[in-house]
């Protein structure tokens, strides 16, 4: 299943079953969090989009 993944540098998403080595973006080596959507408000978990709660979120 293929997943998106978010940059903890840029915020630049990726989607793919496992995280880019290096992001397309930024060129970093950073790591990628998990910003599927899998709760019906953002299409569920086989519509391949982003939840944009944990898009906007800043950690
Ligand atoms: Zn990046």
């Amino acid at each position: 299943m293929e997943h998106q993944w978010s940059c903890s540098n840029c915020g630049y998403v990726v989607k793919g079953e496992r995280p880019p080595e290096e992001c397309p973006s930024c060129h970093q080596k950073c790591e990628f969090r998990d910003v599927s959507c899998y709760v019906p408000e953002c299409g569920g978990p086989t519509s391949g989009n982003v939840d944009p709660r944990l898009v906007g979120k800043k950690d």
